[in-house]
């Protein structure tokens, strides 16, 4: 499977902002971005310069890309699906995206970031209704019911980050986290209002639909 394969925090420096991509070090004073917020590059400007219409477009697809993970290719699926489903392409984009495995995983508070629940995917540790799922992509339905298998759920890292979760309480209303048992359960669908993310959709629409 292809991947995005160059450093991270070199991600959040090209979009001028904390994508949050490695978990707890984002939140430390080692991040890349918090020390040196300036484009990657021998050239940069210290001033980031002013963006054509097309360069906030391209830009904002970017952005959204790499926060979660997909590659051009399936991005672009993504919007197609998007595009052919009804209501507003831009939010049906990111619900698609929010509903992908790995990301549900994540906002269910059992890794720190999306790429930590990508590879839990990838490892053969989670359960979709009892059933081993190994594909971060796959969408999750109303009434899932994801488990990690006993591996997983006594690593370390699962038990800090649902630690993490529960003190925050940011687990979002459209997941129900059971901390004891490791578990979560897909209430509905995730609402444009629980996808808290930066991102203006509509500039991923216009750019596509030039
Ligand atoms: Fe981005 Fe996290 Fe790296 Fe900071 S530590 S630059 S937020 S990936």
């Amino acid at each position: 499977m292809a991947r995005y394969t160059k450093s991270l925090c070199r991600q959040c420096r090209r979009e001028g902002l904390k994508l949050f991509l490695k978990g707890d070090r984002c939140f430390t004073e080692k991040c890349a971005f918090s020390r040196r917020p300036q484009i990657p590059g021998q050239h940069h400007d210290t001033q980031r310069r002013k963006l054509s219409e097309y360069g906030k477009q391209l830009r904002e697809k970017q952005k959204v890309k790499r926060i979660y993970g997909v590659l051009e290719r399936q991005f672009r699926k993504y919007f197609e699906e998007a595009n052919r489903r009804q209501g507003e392409t831009g939010e049906n984009l990111l619900k698609l995206l929010e509903k992908r495995l790995d990301n549900t995983l994540h906002k269910a508070g059992f890794t720190q970031s999306r790429r930590e629940a990508r590879q839990l995917v990838n490892h053969g540790h989670v359960l979709v209704n009892g059933k081993r799922v190994d594909i971060a992509s796959y969408q999750v339905k109303a009434g899932d019911k994801l488990t990690l298998d006993e591996k997983a759920s006594n690593l370390n890292a699962v038990k800090n980050s649902l630690a993490i979760a529960l003190k925050k309480r940011n687990v979002p209303t459209w997941i129900e986290t059971n901390h004891e048992s490791k578990t979560a359960v897909i209430k509905n669908d995730p609402a444009r209002t629980d996808i808290t993310l930066p991102v203006q959709e509509q500039l991923i629409v216009e750019l596509y639909s030039k």
